[in-house]
């Protein structure tokens, strides 16, 4: 199932899987935000989409 994390920047993350999504998510926060992302947070801002 497809999900997506809504940055608070603005940005929308979507992907296919969690592994892609965490990996998606880990690359934004670090070259936007200069910030590390767990795979729990980045998962845990997650929602399915349709
Ligand atoms: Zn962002």
């Amino acid at each position: 199932m497809a999900k997506a994390v809504n940055c608070p920047c603005g940005e929308m993350i979507k992907a296919d899987t969690d592994d892609e999504l965490v990996q998606l998510v880990q690359a934004h926060g670090k070259e936007v935000h200069n910030q590390e992302v767990s795979r729990e947070d980045a998962l845990a801002m997650a929602q399915p989409v349709e």
